[in-house]
C-alpha cells in the first residue's frame, strides 16, 4: 500500500494535554485524533492494529467454543432499573429518551441485555454451558478521560458472558477464559500479570486481572517473586503486630492547634505516627436513601483500603464523610477526629493493628484539639476489628515472600458473577433433576482500544511506536530514499509486490519528502522492519532496519523475502521469551 495515498498525519509536537508516552507518541504517530476529551478516532494505521488485536481474540476465543454476537449499543432503562444498576451505575452511565419519551442508556458493559437474551432463549440445562461474546463499543462517562486511549468515554471492549447451571459449568467457562486470555496476551507480546482481584461482597477468589506493568498504570499491583500477585485492593499480607504492654496512663486533652496531618500531630506531641490513630470518617449508603456513618480507625502511617471496609460492612457505597455530616456527627473538622466520646450512631472500625496499641493519641472531636493515653474500651469503643489498611513494600505476602509494588494497567478482567442478574431478571432454567435454577453466570472484559495504550508504554521509545509483529499495522515499510529515481520506485514496486506475493503486509512510503523526514516518521509509526532503497539500489543491495533494536544489515533484493521471513520470526520469539 502506499503511504501518499494513506491518512497518516505525523506531527513533530504532540498534543499540550499528553503526559502518557502512549498518547504523545499515537497522536503524534497519525494513528488517533481527539474528537472531544475521552472521544477518539481512530485513523487508518490504529484501525489496522484494532482490527489485528480483535482477530486474536476472535481466534482465541474460537478455540474454547466462545462465540460471538453483538448486543446494541442503545440499550432500554428498564432493563438497568430491573437490576437497580440504573441508579447504582452512578453518573458515569450514559442515560438519554427518545421521542416518545422512553428510557435508554448506553451500555457501558452489557450483563442486562445478555442476561435478558439468554432468559427468552435457553430453558434447559442441557444447552449449558454456553459462551457468548462480542466486541463493541461501550460508553462510560468517565470523570477524568485521560492518557489517550486508555481511558476514554467510549472505547472498544470484548464482553464476554457464561451461562451453566451449575458450578462446575461456570469453572469451566471461566477457567477457559482465562486460557484464552493468556493466549491473547501472549500473542500480543505484552508483559502482563494475572493479579487476584476484589469481587466485592460475592468473596472467594471469584475474580482475577489481567494487568500490564507500566509507569503510568492507575492500579497498584501487589506482587512477590514467589508468584503472589494481587490488586492493592485484594491484597493482605502477614499480621506482625505485637500487643504493647505500658501500663495504661490518664487521659489528657492537649492542644495541637494548626497541625492537621498525622505527621504534625504526631510531631507536636512528640510521639511516633505509629501511635497516632488517623480516624477517617465515612459514609456509607447501605440502600436507597439508607446512609450508615462510619469511623474507621488505623495507625497513623498507614492508609486505609475503602474496598475492605466497603466489603467489611456490606454497603453498596463508601464515600468521604462532608463537612457538613462530619461536622453534625463529631463536632470538629478533619484533623481533630476521633473515637472518644462518639454515639453508638457511628458505626466504629477499627484495623487489627490499633487492637495491640495502648496509650495511643486521637483526635479529640474539638478543632485544635488530641487526646493522649486513649485506651481502646477504657476510652472508646471499637464495633469491629479487621484487615482494613492497604498492604506495604516489604511485608510478607501470603506465599511467604516480600512484597513489592509496580503500577500496572487493567487490561482484561474474568469475574465469576454468581446468579445476581439471573435473580433479578428471571433468567432460570431446568437442571437435571427438572427443577427450575438460576442461571449461573461468569463475565469477561478486555480493554480493546486500551490495549494499544498498554503495548505503547511497554514499547516505544523516544523516537516513537514499536509494534510487536503480531499486531503491528504493517510488517515492512519500504522506503525508497529519492522518489524522483525512476530506478528506486520501481525497485520499491518490485519488492512490495514480492513481499505481498509472500503474505506480509507491505507501506511503501512513496511521498516527495526529504530522506531524513521520512526515517523520522518511519521510526515514529513503528513498523517492525524498514527497508531502504538508496544508492546501493543500482547493485541490486538494501538496507533492512529493525525498528526495536535499530539494527541494521544490507541484503541482496533476491534474498530479502527470505531475511524478512527469518527476522520477523526473531523479533516474534525474543517477545516470547520476555515473558
Ligand atoms: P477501570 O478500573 O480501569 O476503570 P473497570 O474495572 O471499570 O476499569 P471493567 O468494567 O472490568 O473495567 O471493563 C473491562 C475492561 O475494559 C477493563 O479491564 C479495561 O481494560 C477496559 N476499560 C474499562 N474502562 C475503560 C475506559 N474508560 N477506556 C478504555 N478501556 C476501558
Ligand atoms: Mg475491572
Amino acid at each position: 500500500m502506499k503511504q501518499s495515498k494513506m491518512l497518516i498525519p505525523t506531527k513533530k509536537e504532540a498534543p499540550s494535554d499528553a503526559e502518557a508516552l502512549s498518547h504523545i507518541m499515537m497522536a503524534r504517530a497519525g494513528y488517533i485524533y481527539q474528537l472531544s476529551a475521552g472521544v477518539w478516532s481512530y485513523l487508518p494505521m490504529a484501525y489496522r492494529v484494532i482490527r489485528k488485536v480483535e482477530n486474536i481474540i476472535r481466534e482465541e476465543m474460537d478455540k474454547v467454543n466462545a462465540y460471538e454476537m453483538e448486543i446494541p449499543a442503545m440499550l432500554p432503562a428498564e432493563l438497568w432499573q430491573q437490576t437497580g444498576r440504573y441508579e447504582a451505575y452512578g453518573d458515569n452511565l450514559y442515560k438519554f429518551s427518545d421521542r416518545n419519551d422512553r428510557g435508554f442508556v448506553l451500555g457501558p458493559t452489557d450483563e442486562e441485555p445478555i442476561t435478558a437474551i439468554l432468559r427468552d432463549s435457553i430453558k434447559s440445562y442441557k444447552k449449558l454451558p454456553l459462551v457468548v461474546y462480542q466486541i463493541t463499543d461501550k460508553f462510560r462517562d468517565e470523570g477524568r478521560p485521560r492518557y489517550g486511549v486508555l481511558r476514554g468515554k467510549e472505547f472498544s471492549m470484548y464482553d464476554g458472558y457464561s451461562f451453566s447451571a451449575d458450578q462446575e459449568g461456570l469453572d469451566e467457562a471461566y477457567n477457559d477464559q482465562a486460557k484464552a486470555y493468556r493466549n491473547i496476551f501472549d500473542r500480543i507480546g505484552l508483559d502482563y500479570k494475572i493479579i487476584l482481584a476484589d469481587s466485592g461482597t460475592i468473596g472467594g477468589d471469584n475474580s482475577q486481572e489481567f494487568s500490564a506493568p507500566a509507569e503510568v498504570g492507575e492500579d497498584v499491583i501487589v506482587y512477590t517473586d514467589g508468584g503472589y500477585a494481587a490488586n492493592i485492593e485484594k491484597a493482605s499480607s502477614k499480621f506482625t503486630g505485637v500487643q504493647q504492654t505500658a501500663e495504661p496512663a490518664k487521659l489528657e486533652k492537649v492542644s495541637t492547634a494548626g497541625k492537621h496531618t498525622v505527621d504534625e500531630a504526631a510531631e507536636c506531641l512528640k510521639m511516633d505516627p505509629s501511635q497516632v490513630i488517623k480516624s477517617m470518617f465515612f459514609m456509607a449508603k447501605m440502600g436507597e436513601d439508607n446512609y450508615q456513618p462510619v469511623m474507621v480507625l488505623m495507625r497513623g502511617n498507614d492508609e486505609v483500603n475503602e474496598t475492605k471496609v466497603t466489603n467489611a460492612i456490606d454497603c453498596e457505597e463508601l464515600e468521604l464523610a462532608s463537612e457538613e455530616d462530619t461536622m453534625k456527627y463529631l463536632g470538629a473538622h478533619p484533623g481533630s477526629l476521633g473515637p472518644v466520646g462518639v454515639g453508638e450512631d457511628v458505626k466504629i472500625l477499627a484495623d487489627n493493628y490499633v487492637k495491640v496499641l495502648v496509650n495511643m493519641a486521637c483526635g479529640a472531636n474539638d478543632d485544635g484539639y488530641h487526646y493522649i493515653n486513649a485506651n481502646i474500651d477504657r476510652d472508646f469503643r471499637v464495633d469491629q476489628f479487621g484487615d482494613f489498611r492497604n498492604v506495604q513494600e516489604g511485608e510478607i505476602a501470603p506465599d511467604g515472600n516480600p512484597i513489592k509494588f509496580t503500577n500496572g494497567i487493567e487490561i482484561g478482567h474474568i469475574f465469576k458473577l454468581g446468579t445476581g442478574y439471573s435473580e433479578k431478571l428471571g433468567a432460570k432454567v431446568l437442571d437435571k433433576n427438572g427443577r427450575l435454577v438460576d442461571m449461573i453466570m461468569g463475565c469477561y472484559g478486555i480493554g480493546v482500544t486500551r490495549l494499544l495504550s498498554a503495548v505503547a508504554e511497554q514499547n516505544a521509545d523516544e523516537n516513537g511506536l514499536v509494534w510487536p509483529d503480531s499486531i503491528a499495522p504493517f510488517d515492512v515499510h519500504v522506503i525508497p530514499v529519492n522518489a524522483k529515481k525512476e530506478d528506486q520506485m520501481k525497485m520499491a514496486d518490485e519488492l512490495e509486490q514480492k513481499l505481498t506475493d509472500a503474505g506480509y503486509e507491505v507501506l511503501v512510503d512513496d511521498r516527495k519528502e526529504r530522506a531524513g523526514v521520512k526515517f523520522a516518521d518511519s521510526d515514529l509509526i513503528g513498523i517492525p522492519l524498514r527497508v531502504t532503497i538508496g544508492k546501493k539500489a543500482a547493485d541490486g543491495i538494501v538496507e533492512v532496519k529493525i525498528r526495536k533494536t535499530g539494527e541494521t544489515i544490507e541484503v541482496k533484493q533476491e534474498e530479502l523475502v527470505n531475511t524478512v521471513g527469518i527476522l520477523l520470526k526473531q523479533l516474534s520469539n525474543s517477545t516470547d521469551d520476555n515473558e
